[in-house]
């Protein structure tokens, strides 16, 4: 099927990418790397995607994504389009505190076994013997799959399975073993298993149900490059970007929403924007969700609403920018707020049977790290409060008492007054994402990542019909976060070259 769309004559093929958020950027610099000329197609008034910025009343806030891991991702890709790092990215260490209710101490996580250990001296004297084994073994999984697997095109059903079976076998059983049983084997405190855990509810599900594989996360988290800031806020990747952009030629058009398309000879000749404008190229690179723009756009019948609501989706985020007065002592740059009810909490939030007057949730205090992002003497307060889909809480009007009693809770557990000294406060909840960039009922991270929605069973990053349209983002292959989604535009522009080839001016 390649070799039949193979056209190595052309000339400035051109390529419309819709949507800036990160996958979309890189994929757009990929392509006009390779002598595409691209033009991009965005529904929100600036770049970025959910990683994007909120600025008001002197402060700044990231809007999304606070850290990310796996930073290598970045540098492959400036190497592979030959630029310099237009930003700057720092490690974290230590890497994130957590806070549990009704536990008085504080644990930081650290990089360094030896000092990590040292937090978890009185409730796991074992710690860092047990530790090192998890993620020895962790370890192994992650580099026998990561370029396996992980960086791989598809293109059929027995080639995954093919693939999957030169993983080494002795990883079998942490297919069938939980990330709980998996810590359960390594730790007997409460408070260690809970904190190694957390990484399951990004990957949409909870420790319970999620496959122990994914545990090579913790090891990509403590010893395989662990996490990284942007000096100047996460949104200078966006601006760097931009600027190279600017270089190549490539143009954005903003506040342009697709919402329809036209075809010919079986092929998309345009689509068409809420306004009813056409937009005309010869390769099409969706940004947007890969499994929602197939049912809102191409109305498929394997993306109906009804079956994209049978799919397992990522929490819905309910997030809250607050800039307050004071510097707050209590608080380091990266914080988890815990409740003591983990296991009830665990397997109820996802289906909103919970009552969220406990809520858990996550503090940045990107003034700690970046001053210039807050007045003098202030703070700027990023809280992320995981909360479920629009399926299962799709009204939004309380969202004023979950927002205070997550000031009420914080201001306790800190000791700094939030509502006090309270300068400026903003919400999204997941309405507010859902419509601000096209997210499927608001989910945060987009499709989950159990072992049927992903690799070959994630939604395809090129289309089942039109062979001039292809996707690249947190929902399409590998899955979700910053790496990944620089990852997915790799392999989306491998295989747009692999099958229309690179451009010749
Ligand atoms: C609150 C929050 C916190 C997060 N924290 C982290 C973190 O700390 N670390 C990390 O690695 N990841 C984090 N993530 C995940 C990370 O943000 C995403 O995985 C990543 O940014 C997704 O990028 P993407 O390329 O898929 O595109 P998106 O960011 O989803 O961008 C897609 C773009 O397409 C546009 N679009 C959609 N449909 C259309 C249409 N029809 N027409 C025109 N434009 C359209 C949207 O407006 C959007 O700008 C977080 C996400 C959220 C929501």
């Amino acid at each position: 099927m390649a070799e039949q769309k193979l056209n190595r004559t052309t000339v400035n093929r051109k390529a419309l990418i819709v949507g800036t958020g990160l996958g979309g950027l890189t994929t757009a610099m990929r392509l006009a790397h390779q002598g595409y000329k691209v033009e991009m197609v965005e529904k929100y008034h600036q770049a970025g995607g959910r990683l994007n910025q909120l600025k008001k009343d002197g402060f700044t806030w990231d809007l999304g994504p606070s850290f990310f891991s796996m930073s290598y991702e970045f540098d492959n890709f400036f190497k592979d389009i030959g630029i310099k790092a237009p930003f700057e990215f720092v490690e974290l260490d230590p890497l994130y505190t957590v806070n549990i209710r009704n536990d008085d101490r504080r644990y930081t996580i650290y990089k360094d076994l030896d000092r990590l250990a040292e937090e978890f001296r009185e409730i796991e004297p074992d710690f860092k013997k047990n530790m090192e084994k998890l993620l020895k073994s962790s370890g192994k999984f992650f580099h026998d799959t990561e370029e396996l697997v992980i960086k791989q095109n598809f293109n059929s059903l027995m080639q995954y399975l093919l693939t999957l079976a030169r993983v080494p076998w002795h990883h079998s059983p942490k297919m069938i073993r939980t990330v709980w049983k998996e810590l359960e084997r390594h730790f007997s405190s409460e408070q260690v298993k809970q904190i190694f855990s957390l990484v399951a509810f990004f990957l949409g599900a909870t420790p319970y149900d999620t496959p122990a594989v994914y545990t090579l996360l913790t090891y990509t988290e403590l010893v395989h490059d662990g996490y990284y800031n942007v000096r100047g806020g996460m949104y200078k990747i966006v601006e760097g970007l931009l600027d190279e952009m600017k270089k190549m030629g490539i143009e954005i058009n903003y506040n342009t929403e697709i919402t329809g398309y036209e075809t010919k000879n079986g092929q998309v000749s345009a689509l068409v924007d809420a306004q009813g404008k056409k937009w005309e190229a010869d390769t099409y690179i969706i940004n947007g969700d890969a499994a929602g723009f197939r049912h809102q756009v191409f109305n498929r019948k394997r993306y109906t609403e009804e079956k994209l609501d049978k799919m397992k989706w990522t929490l819905a985020p309910f997030t809250m920018y607050l800039g307050v007065k004071g510097k707050i002592d209590n608080l380091e740059h990266h914080n988890y707020f815990l409740g003591d009810n983990f296991e009830d909490y665990a397997n109820k939030i996802f289906k909103n049977s919970i009552n969220l007057d406990k809520p858990y949730y996550y503090v940045n205090v990107n003034s700690k790290f970046n001053e210039e992002m807050a007045p003098p003497g202030h703070e700027n307060l990023f809280i992320l409060c995981p909360v479920p889909d629009l399926r299962y809480k799709p009204d939004w009007s309380d969202r004023d008492k979950l927002a205070d009693d997550i000031m009420s809770d914080l201001s306790e557990r800190s000791g700094f007054d939030v509502k006090e000294n309270l300068v400026t406060k903003t919400i999204y909840d997941p309405v507010d994402w859902r419509d601000a960039f096209n997210l499927y009922r608001g989910s945060g991270l987009g499709l989950a990542h159990d072992l049927n929605q992903i690799g070959y069973f994630r939604p395809k990053n090129n289309d089942e019909e039109f062979d001039n349209v292809y996707y690249v983002g947190a929902s399409t292959i590998p899955g979700t976060g910053l790496p990944m989604t620089v990852i997915s535009s790799k392999l989306v522009t491998e295989r747009i070259l692999a099958e229309h080839g690179p451009v010749h001016a």
